[in-house]
């Protein structure tokens, strides 16, 4: 499925079957998670894409010697700059990323640096490990950054926070999940993944919170997510874009609160994740469709209407 044009459908094309550069490894693809980050490449909100592209980097795929690999967003680094010498791969200003840079999983095949493939753990399906790798992965390096926040607050109740709400969980925070106002299916499936309370993004939060994850990329809950945390409460920004975020008072700020962002993730990241997710377990909650409705899961996504996380099945 390939794109074309920001803001035009993906097509559904034969191409030939890639040959392996050096350092790669060519993948038969299982299954391919489909990202919020899929739909801002398709809708232009990001800028450069490689055009024509085939997007897609949650790709769960199986290799010639018959390993099952998973392919991540971050796709290649240069491994010399001042990022990547001190652990912080995931900032590389050479960076390139799977589906945006290099042609991603919407397809058959797929290649990809074997460096920067993780093995996946056994007790997944194919369509179920796909989530892991970024929405659960991206999720984990969020919550990091949340620190050891007892009172947990999650704006936006897709993907990643369906994964991100079981590890809380089972670290033993409390979680209360914000989602749009009138989604009463997000609320119930929120409530169901642990969170005590949940309810519209838009009201206050029955008590303060040590710390809240904004996945949802409207710039409106910052100030929201800030108004709702406690003295010294940080507020991480999950995604890769988000609608411009209106002025607020410096009183929100005040005492110590802190905002950033999280960008990509490191292979580290990998490795620590997969490995935990399975003791955890996490279990991922998917919607599968063929690889030909791509355009189909993209415009349910965009409409909020994927419970869980999608994903598209290949078929041999
Ligand atoms: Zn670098
Ligand atoms: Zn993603």
């Amino acid at each position: 499925m390939i794109l074309h044009a920001p803001g035009e459908a993906l097509r559904l094309e034969d191409v030939p079957v890639p040959e392996p550069g050096l350092g790669q490894v060519r993948l038969r693809v299982l299954a391919c998670g489909v990202c919020r980050t899929d739909l801002h490449v398709v809708d232009g909100e990001l800028p450069r894409p490689k055009l024509p592209l085939i997007p897609g980097h949650q790709i769960v795929g199986v290799a010639e010697d018959g390993r099952r690999l998973g392919v991540p967003w971050l796709g290649w680094t240069c491994g010399e700059c001042r990022y990547c010498v001190s652990g912080r791969e995931n900032l590389c200003e050479r960076a390139r990323f799977t589906g945006y840079d290099l042609d991603g999983g919407y397809g058959e095949y797929a290649l990809a640096d074997e460096r920067f493939c993780f093995p996946l753990p056994d007790g997944y399906a194919d369509a179920q490990a796909a989530p892991l790798l970024c929405a659960g992965l991206i999720g984990y390096r969020s919550l990091r950054m949340a620190g050891d926040a007892e009172r947990l607050g999650l704006y936006g109740f897709g993907a990643a926070a369906h994964i991100v709400a079981q590890i809380a969980r089972h670290e033993g925070r409390r979680l209360f999940g914000f989602v749009r106002r009138g989604d009463r299916a997000a609320e119930e499936f929120a409530r169901e993944l642990g969170c005590e309370w949940a309810g519209p993004s838009d009201e206050p939060a029955p008590e303060e919170l040590d710390a809240a994850i904004v996945f949802a990329p409207v710039g409106e809950l910052v100030p929201a997510a800030l108004r709702a945390t406690a003295r010294g409460g940080v507020v991480v920004c999950a995604g890769i874009h988000m609608s411009d975020i209106p002025s607020f008072p410096y009183e929100l700020l005040w005492h110590e609160r802190s905002l950033r962002s999280v960008a990509n993730l490191t292979r580290h990241d990998g490795e620590e994740f997969l490995a935990l997710a399975p003791r955890v377990p996490v279990h991922s909650h998917v919607e599968e469709f063929r690889l030909e409705d791509a355009n189909e899961a993209l415009d349910r996504l965009r409409r909020g209407e994927i419970r869980g996380a999608a994903v598209l099945r290949i078929e041999p």
